[in-house]
């Protein structure tokens, strides 16, 4: 079992409340092996009978519920904050709390920010809870702690593709608690503030800075090798919060007009199986979850570039000027 608390107390609740007969249970990956314990309790319970959704699922952009319309009266999302999409199904978000297991790690991180007074405090759904003890804990220290809600998101939290609530706070450096370095990234490309990472699972305090400069070369090298595109392909998902059919459509009038081909191509799951059959393009560009393009490349053949990248390819934006891509719902 993973460190992941939730409350199930809520749930069951929910359920009695709304007299709910069917109930569709959805989890990212990385919380799936909960799933049937979380069943076998509901059901026994509440005696409604549960529906496991399978399917991957990376964020509240990517619910089951189009595909569970009609089957459940009720879907529980875990892990995710709801977004402001309208869901098919009455749907009950519920937090997954990543268990911290100390302050060891905020220590740590405390060493990369000396000298910084004012620090923006960020993180992602999981570890939201921890967020209050946290900014006491940099208090204490002699800091001032600076947090807002941005659009969609919670004070201090940010998504991949959305890094509203850490824009233009006026701040000197920002602390991210959480894994991995594409959202700490989204922070300094966002802001160009020192941006320091507090990792529970790896239990390491690293400054953002090296990855940056690895993750920038690697875009220069997609984005130069997609200057040589004739054809590109335009990747549109079906999932319904990643789904951006206006942008996908402007970006083949961008390339046309360029005198250059593009095909848009609609699909649920991007992946380089997927992307075999259009071996005659030379280049896609990713209106779906922005994470695909960056997190992914190095699995693609063929480059993978972001709105913003094709602006750069074809002239329209300075590198200089390089953005990440967000999702504005
Ligand atoms: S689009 Fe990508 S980054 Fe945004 S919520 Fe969905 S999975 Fe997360």
């Amino acid at each position: 079992m993973t460190n992941y608390q939730f409350n199930i107390h809520q749930i069951l609740n929910k359920i009695r409340e709304q007299g709910a007969k069917i109930v569709g249970l959805q989890f990212p990956e990385g919380l799936k092996v909960h799933a049937t314990e979380l069943a076998h309790k509901i059901e026994d319970e509440t005696g409604a009978m549960v529906l496991i959704s399978g399917d991957p699922c990376y964020g509240a952009c990517d619910l089951s519920d189009n595909v569970m319309e009609g089957m459940v009266d009720l879907l529980v999302h875990f892990g995710h904050t709801p977004l402001p999409i309208d869901y098919k199904v009455p749907t009950l978000f519920v937090e997954a709390h990543y268990q911290l297991e100390s302050m060891e790690i905020l220590k740590e991180a405390l060493k990369f920010l000396e000298g910084k007074k004012k620090i923006g405090l960020v993180t992602t759904t999981q570890h939201l809870h921890f967020l209050e003890d946290a900014a006491h804990f940099l208090e204490e220290n002699g800091m001032e702690v600076l947090m807002k809600a941005g659009v969609g998101t919670l004070p201090g939290q940010v998504l991949g593709c959305n890094f509203s609530s850490v824009q233009d706070l006026p701040v000197d450096a920002f602390l991210y608690m959480g894994s991995g370095n594409f959202h700490p990234l989204g922070i300094k490309l966002s802001t160009q503030k020192p941006v320091i990472i507090a990792d529970p699972y790896l239990n390491q305090a690293r400054n953002i800075d090296e990855f940056t400069d690895r993750i920038l070369r690697i875009r220069f090298a997609r984005i130069t090798r997609a200057k040589e595109a004739n054809k590109f392909g335009i990747l549109i998902s079906s999932k319904e919060g990643q789904c951006r059919w206006e942008l996908a459509k402007d970006l083949k009038k961008m390339i046309y007009n360029e005198g250059k081909e593009a095909y848009l191509i609609f699909m649920n799951e991007i992946n380089p199986p997927s992307l075999l059959p259009y071996m005659d393009l030379d280049a896609f560009i990713v209106t779906a979850c922005p994470r695909i393009a960056i997190d992914d490349s190095k699995m693609y053949k063929k480059p993978l570039l972001t709105p913003q990248e094709l602006e750069i390819v074809l002239g329209r934006r300075e590198w200089e000027d390089y953005e990440m891509d967000e999702i504005k719902y």
